[in-house]
Formats: C-alpha cells, structure tokens, sequence
C-alpha cells in the first residue's frame, strides 16, 4: 500500500504527479532547492523537504539525501517523474534496499536499455525489428567505417550512452566519416563520460511513433497505443500527437506488440516508452525504450481516458494492471506543445527570467494545461527551460488542430522569450495540418517557420500599438491624479481642450511618427491617426491587462504587458514589442498641449533651458520646475519653439498656472 509518496522531482511533472496521489487520498512529499523554495510543487505537496542548493548535482540528484529523507519521514513510494533519478539503475537499487517501492521499473530493466547497443542486442535476439545497422564492442574506425560502407551512406552515428540527441552525427558519404565520428564521439565522451559508438542506416524520411506500454508484477503487458512525436528541433520534441495520424489498425497492432515483445525482453514492471521510426514503406524500427514516464504521456492520457499515474501506482503497489488489452480504446485525437523559454529565432536558445506576466487557455476538459509555474514566478537558468505543455483533445485530428492553434493563440508570456508563436506556425503550417510529418519536418520548412521578427509585417499593427500608447498615458494619468504626491507622474499636466499630438514608437528597430488627434474621451477614447498620409480612426479602453480596440470600424482584443517602457502586444499570431520613445509616457504636457503648459500644483521655477524663440528639437528640455523638493523637467513635445515664458526662474508658481506657450515649428511655416 502506498500511504505517502516522495516526489523526486521538480516543476510540472513533481504537480501532476501530486493531483493523482491526492485524487487517490496519498499523502505527497515534495523536495525542493534553494531555487524552487516558492515553488508550486512545494505548495502543492503536503510536506516538501529542502535538498540542498540549486544546481542539480547539489538537490535532485542527491539519491542518498533523498531515500534518508524519505526514510524519516515514512514515506511508502518514491516517484522520479522524468529526467534527473528517473533512469538510474542505482537510484532504483538504492529505494529497494531501504524499503521504498520505486515507481518504475527494477533496475535491471532501467540497466539493460541504459546502453543503446546492449538494448539493441537484447532486441535483436527477441526478435523486434532493428534499424539496420552496427551495435558491436570492436571500436576502431575502421571496423564501424567498414559498417557504414557496407550499409551504405547515409549512415547516423549515435553514442551508445546517448540521449537528447546528443553524440549523434549524419554521415552522407564516405569522405565526411572520419570527421564525423571524431565530433561525435568528442560530443558524447563530453555529456557522457563514454565514446562507445553504433553505426546506424540513416533513414531520410522517418517518422519518430512511439508506443506506451505498461507491464505489472504479474506477467501482463498491455499498450495503450501510440504517439507521434515526429516534429523535432534537433532531435527534441516540440508537438506530440496521439494517436498516429494514417496509422493502420494493423500495423498499430504489429508495433504494439512489438513494443510488449521489447518490455518482456527485459521483464519490465510499469510505465515505458518503446520508441520505434517508422519508414514511409510502413516497415518499422525498434530505436530505444524509455523506462519512465515520458513527457508527452498526457496526449495517451486524453484519447485512452486513464490516468497513467494511477497506473504506475498500482502496478507499484504490486496489484494487476487495472485494464486488460481489449478493455482499452482510442477516442479521437490529442496533441501536446511544449511551451519553452528559448528563443527560436536564435537557435532555441534557453532564455531565463521572469515571467512577468502569464495568461493561459482556460481548462477544460478538452485543454489541459500541465505547468509547474505561476505569473510572477522564475525560469532560472538551473533547470530545462520547459514552461508548460498545453495539452487538447479532440474528436478528430482536425477538431483537435483547431484547439490548439486556438489555446496558443490564448497564451500568452511575457519577461522571457517563449516559443510560442514559433508553435503557432508550425502547428498552422500547411504540411502540419495535411499531416505530412517526418523528423525533418523543421529543416525541410525552415523558411516558412523561422524568419526574424523585422520581417514580420507590424506595420498594420502601428494604430494598435498607438492607441495602447494613448490609452495606457490615459490611464497612468489617472492613476497619478488619485496620488498627487506623485509629482512626476502623469496627472502633472492637465490635458487641454486642445489635443493633437505627434507620438514616435520604436518598433523593429524603426520608429514610427503617428499624428494624433485626440477625439473624445470617457469609458472609451478615441483618436484620429495619422500614419504615412493613411488616416485611421481608434477607438478602445484598457483593463486588466487587454486592451479593446476599434480600428476603423474593426473590434478586437489584444493582451498587453508593460515592462520598464516596452510594450507587448499580443495577437492570434503573433506578439510585437514597441517602445514609445517620445513624447515620453506619463507626461502629459507633451501629449495634450498645443502651446500651453500648466503646472499641476504650487511650486518653484527653477530653470528656463532654451531661449525664448529658439528652435527647439521633439524632446529637448525646455524647463525646470521643482516642486515637494523633486524636479521636474518639461520636454518639448515637437518641433517649435517657446514663444513666452510666463515665469521666471525662481518665481512661486500655483498650481494650475500655465507657465509657458510653446508653438510648433509647422505654426510658423504656417
Ligand atoms: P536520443 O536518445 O539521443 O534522443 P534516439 O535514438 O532516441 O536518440 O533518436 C532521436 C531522434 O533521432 C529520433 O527521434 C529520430 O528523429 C532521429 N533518429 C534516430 N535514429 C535514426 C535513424 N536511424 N535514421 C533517421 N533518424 C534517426
């Protein structure tokens, strides 16, 4: 019996394995590191333990700290969810010796598919179909040159210790080979401490369909279908399906029992993954066997109905696996994005920071948001940079296409950069919806996936972006007025019946000059724009972060953020960022005024910074003010000049005194 579980891990899957403990009335150990001290996996848990500092060396990995912790606290079961202690033979050893039921597999089996070329051996004697190739122990060039001569080219590399791609180099004709096995033997002597090599036939047009299997204490293996997990950058993946788009009931069938062949191979216990690639002749490879819960589980978990926690659970409480091959069905279509904070534009790059603002598709039975992060949280630099997996179902695979680009276009983040609109386009490429998926889906679309965000057309975005611009100054105005100690803020300036203005927003490195006439104002505003001899009227008001806007007659929504002066706005398809770069937000004397300038409460004229007359540039300081012991100092808001000052420096001013007329340049032309 399982009365408390350990969770030795961190972020979305340390919570989603606590909902099925707690829907299954099992108390929930958390364990957690300098970093993840607020961690939502920490709140979630009954009771959360401290490891150690944030590297993982120094907190998730520590197997010893972990099983004692465990110990002192009573704990039944430990869970290694996936990555860190998950696939550790030791690790496993380590909980059986002191009484705590591993969940997942004995470590036999974790150690028989540890390395590919004795998991290939294994396969091969139990009969599961092999990519052709060479998995021996004799390693020198020329034997594993000899193989891929004979196969013939192209032939992929692997390390035998591999994962994640890592150690893996294609190799199209004899003369690169030595250079090749060089680098990826350097590669994984450098990730895993070992340079043992296999030399495989590469398969140009491949699909990656994986196949869940779950095996009790009892002798009985079932699988819960397949995965298509073909969409990969760099041999990672970034959209799973379920089930198989075109896959044929009967070679489902052949690969499902392939995939229980493999497990029996190994007497495996639990959750595994038997990844296979499957050739566009239909004939399909045994690659590797992941002995864990894999990443995407959730899409098997949305089209078979089960909870493939509470599935590991029982097996792990020695009980018979809960259904039988034939009490198990497929219902329509599931797919999983994996939300990252990386910069696809820039080779994935992780990136880091906060997550200032954060807004997801609501749930429902059919969206499913699998996170281990609030808003306002963290992505440190410690740990994978994975935000969330936005996970949705449909009746069809066409159905299920239709939520999903319509959650990401619900999704929304802010502080890092995310792959989100990357996603987006990949998941509405033509290709992707018509299902023509191999593993070189991204290099093969390359151009119509990635292209830098200058060439992304955001002129048509500019009235938007304006009126953010507007209503956002309108609103700080606000704001400040209901604080008046906020000298320099935006409520200073009163705005004047007179209201024309001209903005310059910084957008892809162009700045845009947008003529403004300010229209009416109440619940809503509106403004005439001008932008390159096009007129638009706006028309829109902000709250809680969305902004409605009226372009022309066209009513939309968009999600914004504010940070430190740049703006996101986000789109269906997109997201763009602007700075407003004059007249400088929150001042309302550049914005409202045509030549008059009106202080908003008693103070001292400090200094005049131009002359009377003098031609002044858009933002040049032309006054300075002081008030409850701050400075303030006035801007012009274009081209012009000061035609008066009413005081002088060192006079008192009152509050609402206009202190000066400013005229534009365009006035005297005119
Ligand atoms: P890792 O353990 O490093 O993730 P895998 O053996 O699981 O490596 O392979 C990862 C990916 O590499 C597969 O999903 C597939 O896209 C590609 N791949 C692996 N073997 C082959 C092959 N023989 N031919 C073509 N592509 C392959």
């Amino acid at each position: 019996m399982i009365n408390k579980l350990l969770i030795a891990n961190r972020g979305e899957i340390a919570c989603r394995v606590i909902k099925t403990a707690n829907a299954q009335g099992i108390k929930t150990v958390a364990v957690y590191s300098e970093a993840d001290k607020n961690a939502q996996h920490v709140k979630m848990a009954d009771e959360a333990v401290f490891l150690g500092p944030s590297p993982s060396k120094e907190s998730y990995l520590r197997g010893e700290l972990i099983v004692e912790k465990a110990k002192e606290l009573g704990v039944d079961a430990i869970h290694p969810g996936y990555g860190f202690l998950s696939e550790n033979a030791e690790f496993a050893n380590l909980c059986a010796k002191n009484d705590i039921i591993f969940v997942g597999p004995p470590a036999s089996a974790i150690e028989a598919m540890g390395s590919k070329s004795a998991a290939k051996h294994i396969m091969e004697q139990a009969g599961v179909p092999l990519v052709p190739g060479y998995h021996g122990d004799e390693q020198s060039e020329a034997v594993l040159k000899g193989a891929a001569d004979d196969m013939g080219y192209p032939v992929l590399l692997k390390a035998a210790a591999g994962g994640g791609g890592k150690g893996m180099r294609q190799v199209w004709n004899a003369d690169e080979f030595s250079q090749a096995l060089n680098a990826a033997k350097r590669e994984s002597m450098a990730s895993f401490g070992d340079d043992h090599m296999l030399v495989e036939k590469y398969l140009t047009r491949p699909r990656h369909v994986e196949i869940q299997v779950f095996c009790d204490t009892h002798g009985n293996g079932v699988y819960l279908f397949e995965r298509d997990c073909s969409v990969q950058r760099r041999h990672q993946k970034i959209i799973e399906e379920a089930p198989a788009p075109n896959m044929s009931p009967s070679v489902r069938e052949k690969m499902g029992e392939a995939a229980i062949l493999a497990a029996k191979a190994i007497n495996y216990v639990g959750a595994g993954t038997v990844e296979f690639l499957l050739d566009e002749d239909e004939s399909f490879y045994f690659m590797e066997m992941n002995t864990r819960l894999q990443v995407e589980h959730p899409v098997t978990e949305m089209i078979t109905r089960e909870d493939l926690v509470y599935w590991q659970l029982v097996i792990a409480e020695g009980k018979p696996l809960p259904k039988k091959q034939n009490e198990l069905t497929l219902t329509g279509h599931a797919f999983e994005a994996r939300i990252y904070a990386e910069d696809p534009s820039n080779e994935f790059l992780p990136s880091t920071g906060n997550l200032a603002l954060l807004r997801t598709p609501k749930e429902t039975d059919v969206v499913r948001v699998d996170t281990g992060v609030v808003e306002g949280d963290d992505v440190s630099v410690f740990y994978d940079p994975m935000i969330a997996k936005l996970v949705v179902w449909g009746e069809n695979r066409e159905i299920a296409l239709k939520r999903l680009l319509s959650a990401l276009s619900e999704y929304y983040i802010d502080g890092v950069s995310t792959n989100i609109d990357f996603l987006k386009r990949v998941a509405g490429h033509p290709a992707f919806v018509s299902a023509e998926l191999t593993t070189t889906f991204v290099e093969k679309h390359h151009d119509s996936l990635f292209y830098s965000a200058a060439s992304v057309d955001t002129h048509e975005n500019i009235p938007v972006m304006a009126l953010l611009a507007l209503l956002h100054r309108k609103k700080n105005a606000k704001d400040a007025a209901k604080t008046p100690s906020v000298w320099s803020g935006a409520g200073a300036w009163r705005a004047n019946s007179q209201h024309s203005e001209s903005l310059t927003l910084l957008c892809d490195q162009k700045e845009m000059n947008v003529d403004v006439k300010h229209q009416s104002e109440g619940v809503t505003y509106s403004f005439d724009l001008t932008l390159d001899d096009n007129n638009y009227n706006v028309t829109g008001s902000i709250a809680d972060g969305v902004l409605h806007a009226t372009i022309d007659g066209y009513k939309t929504a968009y999600t914004f953020s504010e940070n430190d002066d740049e703006y996101t706005l986000f789109n269906k398809d997109t997201h763009s960022k602007f700075t407003v770069i004059s007249p400088s937000l929150g001042d309302e004397s550049n914005a409202d005024d045509d030549a008059n300038f009106s202080a908003p409460m008693n103070g001292t004229i400090v200094a005049h910074l131009v002359e009377k007359n003098q031609a002044v540039k858009k933002g040049q300081p032309i006054l300075v003010m002081e008030a409850m012991k701050m400075e303030h100092c006035i801007t012009a808001p274009y081209d012009g000049s000061v035609e008066e000052f009413f005081f002088q420096p060192g006079e008192l001013v009152d509050g609402g005194s206009t202190l000066l007329a400013f005229s534009s340049k365009e006035a005297d032309e005119g």
